[in-house]
């Protein structure tokens, strides 16, 4: 007999069935015992009676969380003793068979609450448990409809998903790098991309015009309670495109978005306010202002664009300029002598998306010039050999006809997490690491061994203590 899902059953009502799951619960009620049965779909109640007593014993011995499997009619369960509660609720399960598929020791915690109660440390370490509460089970559900509703959106405005490499060269988003040692060629390395930045703009030199990926991005942030080394975003890039037609992109595939798949929430502002770094700071001393008319409705969403960053940022510590966005932003001067000299006064094509007072997003319209990457460049302190260097193919790409081209990037945890009123993004990332980037599942980062390290090139001069 095929496999039914518990929320199928209700389809055959006084026919057979065969359910398998794990054992949630198991009550005795007199001489019944009562189990619920947990499967992907739902929950699905089964009693045993006295009355088949091989059945029965073997039912006396069940735990929470075994692997079971059991055969029997579907039958409607006596009047009062329904669940409106569950799909499920008015039928039960009489079984003719069972059987023990798995065991299972007493789980660390329970998985029959939300979870928030539980010290975050076990739940990480234990994650393919945590990952049994209906709570996380629905967040990533909604989580890969989320996905699903950006790529049927994105497809069907004509843009093509087209995978970037993971092992790649160092793309200054303003975070430091994940290196990986190659093995091939001593001595040099790559890195993991910080976005996929400079592939996305060589594929409008290649013609894509119309880019999109839901990419994860690597960066070895310092440790941040509500930052993940990796995150996903949702990352496009257009050529023949103005900064009005990014946003207005963006804002129709959230609204869209919203009203598809969280039909309860209330968007605060349709058009989503579009306000320049200057005013935002103005009146609301920040460039992530929250909108929100009530902050304590938890069905409100305030999506915002706060456009016209200034394009570079004076490090006080460094004493050296940086790139607000990032270096291949296009500033909105043609003026070499300012930007060279007056890098402070120098806006960028550069806009930010923010929702509930927290940054969704970010990006900007591309310099195709290469003097003006050169000059912006300079500012930032690199020599003009050194960054052709680093980057020659968007020089030598550049010279064969490029459109102009700008995109963006938004964080799909953040976002769920804001949508799903979660109080940090690892409750809706099913591997997600601690705020100092371990993964407590799998104990990494890890050692390895000395082989591994003498293919690799790699010799480990000081070893730092264990931290726990
Ligand atoms: N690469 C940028 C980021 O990851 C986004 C962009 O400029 O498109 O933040």
């Amino acid at each position: 007999m095929k496999r039914t899902l518990n929320v199928e059953t209700i389809k055959y009502l006084k026919k057979g069935v065969k359910v398998c799951g794990w054992v949630q619960r198991k009550r005795s009620h007199g001489k019944i015992i009562f189990i619920d049965l947990r499967d992907r779909g739902g929950i699905l109640q089964i009693i045993f009676t006295p009355k088949d007593k091989k059945l029965y014993q073997l039912a006396q011995k069940l735990k929470p969380e075994w692997v079971i499997e059991v055969t029997g009619i579907i039958n409607r369960r006596p009047k009062g003793m329904e669940n409106p509660k569950i799909e499920t609720g008015k039928i039960e399960l009489q079984p003719k068979d069972l059987k023990t598929l798995s065991q299972a020791k007493t789980l660390p915690f329970s998985v029959e609450t939300p979870g928030y109660e539980i010290s975050e440390k076990i739940r990480l370490k234990y994650r393919y448990l945590d990952l049994r509460r209906k709570r996380l089970r629905k967040n990533l559900e909604i989580r890969q409809k989320v996905i699903h509703f950006m790529r049927d959106f994105l497809i069907r405005e004509g843009f093509i998903e087209v995978e970037t490499p993971i092992l790649t060269k160092s793309t200054p988003e303003g975070a430091r790098d994940f290196l990986v040692p190659s093995r091939l060629q001593p001595g040099k390395f790559y890195a993991l991309p910080q976005s996929p930045q400079q592939y996305k703009q060589m594929l409008q030199v290649a013609g894509i015009e119309k880019y999109f990926q839901i990419a994860r991005a690597l960066r070895d942030e310092d440790p941040r309670a509500d930052r993940q080394a990796e995150h996903t975003q949702l990352d496009i890039e257009m050529a023949f495109t103005k900064q009005k037609d990014v946003l207005d992109l963006i804002e129709k595939l959230y609204l869209n978005l919203v009203k598809r798949l969280f039909p309860k929430k209330k968007i605060t502002k349709i058009p989503f306010p579009r306000v320049t770094c200057k005013e935002a700071m103005r009146k609301y001393k920040t460039d992530k202002p929250d909108l929100r008319k009530d902050k304590k409705n938890p069905n409100e969403l305030a999506f915002c664009f706060i456009t016209d960053f200034p394009m570079f940022k004076w490090h006080e510590i460094e004493k050296e300029w940086g790139a607000m966005h990032h270096p291949f932003t296009k500033p909105q001067t043609d003026d070499l002598k300012k930007i060279k000299k007056e890098p402070e006064k120098v806006l960028a094509w550069q806009y930010d998306f923010s929702l509930n007072g927290y940054e969704i997003g970010g990006g900007s319209l591309r310099t195709t010039n290469p003097k003006i990457l050169l000059a912006v460049f300079e500012v930032l302190g690199h020599k003009k050999q050194e960054v052709k260097k680093q980057f020659p193919h968007y020089f030598e790409a550049f010279s064969y006809g490029v459109p102009p081209h700008g995109g963006i990037a938004t964080g799909i945890d953040r976002f769920l997490a804001v949508v799903l009123n979660e109080p940090n993004i690892r409750e809706v990332i099913a591997f997600p690491k601690t705020g100092d980037n371990r993964d407590l599942m799998m104990g990494v980062p890890a050692e390895v061994n000395a082989k591994q390290l003498k293919e690799s090139h790699i010799k480990i001069l000081t070893k730092k203590k264990k931290k726990r």
